[in-house]
């Protein structure tokens, strides 16, 4: 059974002493494969093995979740980088990656079955469907993603699927070619250890590999690359749009049933509508503590059965993420239901930034012209995207006590049964995205207030505190991230009198002063913050009495980051591994991804201060295109 007890976000903190296992000694299974049905064309593995790999490309797969597709092979690959919290997070001794067999599996040129035998895993790449900008794009699927097994964690018993992208075509490769560039590989590679790194729950990424021989045609020819990325599962909402988008009614209900009894950790653990706010009924996914028990319950007279709470607990952990990329202003930039996990990871990465400035319309993706996808839209898309996932398991839910009566099973709904299956479903899914919002605030507040340094959460803070902060940051153009982690190092002395508090309003302006094109002036941007800092210190007073800013700033500093990958350090970090061949640039960042809320990191001190310092003004809110 897998344990989701930290909500994905691991940090390796509960393997301390344990020091790993082998490549080879790692556990490993399918379930995926084994509980879901494969690709009729190529129904076992060997039927995949002996199809030459041309055979396995683009087509449309019906009444399956999966093909089994070996990846391509890499000559003369070169292994660029790991992560040293994801190897641990898996269970890999230390050194693993040195070895042959490590450098192999992550390149695509081993996979660990005998076709002689036919035993072992043989790989797969799965099928799925997707809303994107709005629109049904109908069958997509990993166009370039391979699945190679799952490991478990002999000593924490999570279990992880193991991926390769950019391992070659697979039949949901469309029209494209199966291959991801240098560039968004090193993108990934970073932005998934850095959200790790911050507890916000992700996909994740062991090592980047380079493809030398294989150039890659995008703007220009590219250089290719393999990331190993891992995640405790792969299941989007996009997995049940496609089997609803066939009408495959079986399917959808044997998915749910996986997903509650091998994702989730089984049926029992899942949240109902809490009736007594002193009994909760899941330790693992259950609402943060504070929210008001009225706010999470079902409408009275509601009959849930067990997919309604599978449901709650896929809305819930949205809900959480969601709530941490607003906090820490993580923009995804394709928020399509194909990139939204049912487990509530930050999932594909593509045109992802961190705001520089504060700017609730930013967004990253330079083709998203209606911003649909901008930083204050996520709350709101996500839960669209859950609408939808809402409408597959539509049935499901609607049935209430009905939904294991054999008839109803079998044949489905009855025309006399439809009008209040309808209204059933019709009110859960309003009533779970009650219980959305509230958690979105509820962990929201949480996190702003941590940031904050606040120990205590009032209702009042909302709108004195982050909203007037919020404005302010936007108003004055100034720096998201910077402004927790100098907030962090103030002294409540500093902020005794109101000249002081105005000097001290400067350590949050860019270096070139104030950039604001709003016509404000640089002293009235000033006394803006300086009012804002006297309302703060008040608060922090309360909480914490005098004399404690070094303990104070201690906790704000073990939640806002040092380190944020910036799109223009991820650019410089690109340029010197792409255009000058450097390699250790790599290993320097990682550190810093792994580690976000460190002071130093023992690399190149210049360069350590240079990319968490001022963002250079061409570098600020920068957009990408989405050809990755
Ligand atoms: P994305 O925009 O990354 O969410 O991708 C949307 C769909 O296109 C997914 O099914 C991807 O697997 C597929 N895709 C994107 N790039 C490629 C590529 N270079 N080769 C094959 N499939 C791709
Ligand atoms: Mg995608």
């Amino acid at each position: 059974m897998t344990s989701l007890l930290t909500n994905g976000a691991t940090n390796g903190a509960s393997n301390d002493i344990f020091a790993g296992v082998s490549l080879q000694d790692l556990p490993k299974s399918n379930t995926f494969t084994a509980n879901l049905p494969s690709d009729p064309q190529f129904k076992s593995p060997s039927d995949s093995h002996k199809a030459a790999r041309g055979d396995l490309g683009p087509r449309m797969v019906k009444g399956a979740l999966y093909t089994y597709v070996r990846p391509e092979e890499t000559e003369d690959s070169e292994l660029l980088g790991v992560s040293r919290t994801a190897m641990k997070d898996i269970g890999l001794i230390d050194g693993q990656e040195n070895t042959e067999e490590f450098k192999e599996t992550v390149a695509g040129n081993k996979i660990f079955w005998d076709n002689e035998t036919e035993e072992g895993i043989y790989p797969w790449a799965q099928c799925y469907g997707g809303w994107q900008f709005g629109s049904w794009a109908g069958q997509l699927g990993d166009g370039r993603a391979i699945s190679l097994f799952e490991s478990t964690n002999p000593s924490t018993n999570t279990r992880y699927e193991i991926q390769l992208k950019g391992a070659g075509k697979t039949p949901y490769s469309r029209f494209a070619d199966g291959k991801a560039v240098l560039r968004s590989s090193i993108r990934e590679f970073i932005v998934s250890e850095a959200l790790n790194g911050l507890h916000i729950p992700t996909t994740r990424a062991l090592s980047l590999t380079l493809a030398p021989k294989s150039k890659v045609r995008r703007e220009r020819l590219e250089p290719g690359a393999i990331v190993a990325r891992f995640a405790q599962s792969w299941l989007r909402i996009g997995t049940f749009d496609i089997i609803r988008a066939r009408g495959d009614r079986t399917l959808v209900r044997t998915l749910a049933n996986y997903l509650a009894e091998h994702v989730y950790p089984g049926w029992e653990s899942l949240p109902s509508a809490l009736e007594d706010p002193s009994k909760p009924t899941s330790s693992a996914i259950n609402p943060p503590s504070g929210v008001p028990a009225d706010k999470v319950q079902g409408a009275e007279g509601i009959e849930e059965n067990r997919y309604t709470r599978l449901y709650r607990a896929i809305c819930r952990k949205n809900a959480l993420t969601v709530a941490a990329w607003q906090a820490y202003a993580f923009t995804n930039g394709v928020l399509n239901t194909d990139n939204t996990s049912l487990l509530g990871l930050s999932l594909d990465f593509g045109p992802f930034a961190f705001l520089d400035n504060f700017d609730p319309s930013y967004t990253p993706n330079h083709d998203d012209h209606a911003l649909r996808y901008s930083y204050k839209n996520q709350p709101s898309i996500i839960w669209w995207n859950l609408v939808r996932l809402g409408e597959t398991l539509g049935e499901l839910i609607g049935s209430g006590p009905k939904v294991d009566e054999k008839t109803f099973v079998e044949q489905g709904v009855t025309e006399s049964f439809a009008p209040e299956l309808i209204k059933r479903a019709e009110t859960i899914i309003g009533n779970v995205g009650e219980e959305y919002k509230t958690i979105f605030l509820n962990e929201y507040s949480r996190l702003m207030s941590a940031r904050l340094g606040l120990v205590s959460e009032q209702k009042s803070d909302f709108e004195k505190l982050f909203s007037e902060l919020l404005d302010t940051l936007e108003a004055l153009e100034l720096d998201f991230n910077h402004f927790f982690r100098r907030l962090s190092t103030v002294k409540l002395s500093d902020l005794s009198t109101p000249d002081s508090r105005t000097e001290k309003a400067s350590i949050f302006f860019h270096s070139e002063g104030m950039t604001a094109t709003s016509g404000v002036t640089e002293s009235a941007g000033k006394e803006r913050v300086a009012a804002w800092l006297e309302k703060w210190a008040a608060r922090v007073k309360q909480d914490w009495g005098e004399d404690r800013d070094v303990e104070r700033e201690a906790a704000m500093k073990k939640v806002n980051p040092k380190f944020i990958p910036r799109s223009w350090v991820l650019d410089e970090i690109i340029q010197k591994v792409e255009h000058q061949g450097e390699r250790d640039v790599l290993k320097r960042a990682m550190a810093m991804a792994e580690h976000p809320f460190e002071e130093s990191w023992g690399g190149d001190r210049e360069e350590e201060e240079r990319w968490c310092g001022d963002v250079p003004r061409e570098g600020r809110m920068m957009q990408c295109s989405c050809s990755s």
